[in-house]
């Protein structure tokens, strides 16, 4: 079994690589985020209190991603290990969640970090979009399908962004995890389990550093 959480500020490629290594390790991805639009997408009362505050870039409060993540670690699915991805973001979830791993008898294995620089991530989410059939990532500059407007992995032809990639919201994402998410890093790097990877390398390269560390 495998536990680790992918940290780094919005854009630094924590869902393009947690996907990588959840083939790799085959652990399960969780995403706050993924779990925050389902509900949002599906119009349930937690998907209605989340959109407003999402869509401004601020943070969901703890109570509800705590609740929402409890719910999910120790499953079944996570039997092989998980990769967190975007939790926990405020000192408080990585609190619980340190709390809620002692309850099931469950440990991390690594806390990895995504070091980006910041002005780099307004252009990278900005310019990011996926297939809205199989949920492959693309960016305008950087990962474009080899067929303009056909996925390479489905075929599909339709493509979505995400509400909150806009200049405007991006900034208040990045604001919101300077504030509340960076003093994480230091919470995993006093029990020392805490281990950087530069973000701002190639997809490939950074993957590549990333399987070192975990293999
Ligand atoms: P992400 O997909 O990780 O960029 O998350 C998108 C948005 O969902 C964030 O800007 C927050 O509004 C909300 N969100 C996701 N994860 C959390 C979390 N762990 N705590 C608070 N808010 C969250």
């Amino acid at each position: 079994m495998t536990n680790l959480i992918i940290l780094g500020p919005p854009g630094a490629g924590k869902g393009t690589q947690s996907k990588q290594l959840e083939k790799k390790l085959n652990v399960i991805q969780l995403s706050t985020g993924d779990m925050l639009r389902a509900e949002v997408a599906s119009g349930s009362d937690l998907g209605q209190d989340a959109k407003g505050i999402m869509d401004v870039g601020g943070l969901v409060s703890d109570d509800l991603i705590i609740g929402m993540i409890s719910k999910r670690v120790g499953q079944k699915e996570c039997a092989n290990g998980f990769i967190l991805d975007g939790f926990p973001r405020t000192v408080p979830q990585a609190e619980a969640l340190s709390e809620m791993l002692a309850n099931k008898s469950l440990k991390l294995d690594y806390v990895i970090e995504l070091t980006v620089n910041d002005e780099a991530m307004v252009e990278r989410i900005c310019g990011r979009y996926t297939c809205s059939k199989c949920g492959a990532g693309y960016h305008e500059s950087f990962q474009k399908p080899a067929e303009d407007g056909v996925c390479d992995k489905c075929g599909g032809k339709d493509f979505s962004r995400r509400a909150d990639d806009n200049a405007k919201t991006v900034r208040a994402r990045l604001e919101a995890y300077h504030e509340q998410t960076a003093p994480i890093s230091t919470f995993y790097a006093e029990i020392g389990i805490l281990k950087q990877v530069d973000g701002m390398m190639s997809i490939e390269d950074v993957t590549h550093q990333l399987e070192n560390i975990v293999s």
